[in-house]
């Protein structure tokens, strides 16, 4: 697999935020979201088996680990290394932009997925047929740049009964609208979603990589 990079930090979104985790990131992605602060991982990167990430994982002794990219799914190993975490007794969390087939991933994973809202560009490329396999552990998230953001966002909670199925994140392009703004629309809205700040930005500052 192509890795861009693999190291431990406390997990700076979703349900499991603030818990150490090792993150591996996979290097490309077939999105060009406007607001992307990941943009070092569209290229390079390292080539890796699965046997030396998995050696890798577990010198950080860490239960908690999760895939993430770019887009992890890009890559057909990520099934097998999936697999394999879970085997290994970890909790695996999958960071996909949910515009890739999540069909075939170990259902023992918990998927984490990013769809993408109007303002990213790439909203036209979410793959609606993937809500067909989320289960309640897993969590969609939206990341929202405006106010026509957060209305598409909560159209597509409503209309698809999220708020009942998954747990449902909400999040603001850094810099570009205030979490405060943002929370009290979805107060406003008796919202049933988790309003989440990127932990990491906070601790380490505003350059430190997204997770
Ligand atoms: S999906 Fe993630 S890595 Fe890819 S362009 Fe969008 S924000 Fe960047």
């Amino acid at each position: 697999m192509r890795i861009t990079e693999i190291y431990q930090s406390i997990q700076g979104e979703s349900s499991f935020t603030g818990l150490p985790c090792v993150f591996v990131r996979t290097t490309g992605c077939d999105l060009r979201c406007e607001w992307c602060d990941s943009e070092f991982t569209f290229s390079g990167g390292t080539t890796m088996t699965l046997d030396q990430i998995m050696d890798h994982v577990a010198g950080y002794d860490c239960n908690l680990v999760e895939l993430t990219g770019g887009e992890p799914l890009l890559q057909p190993e990520i099934y097998d290394l999936t697999r394999r975490l879970c085997d290994a007794g970890h909790t695996v969390l999958v960071e996909t932009g949910g515009h890739r087939d999540v069909s075939s991933l170990d259902p023992r994973a918990i998927m984490i997925m990013d769809l993408k809202c109007p303002d990213s560009g790439e909203c036209e490329k979410n793959l609606w047929s993937n809500l067909a396999h989320l289960r309640a552990v897993d969590e969609v998230k939206f990341v929202l740049a405006s106010r026509a953001d957060y209305e598409w966002a909560r159209s597509i909670i409503r209309e698809h009964r999220l708020e009942d199925m998954v747990n449902v994140l909400i999040s603001t392009a850094y810099g570009l609208l205030s979490p405060r703004v943002a929370v009290e629309w979805m107060l406003e809205d008796k919202l049933r979603a988790r309003f989440q700040l990127q932990a990491h930005k906070y601790i380490w500052g505003p350059d430190t990589r997204a997770v």
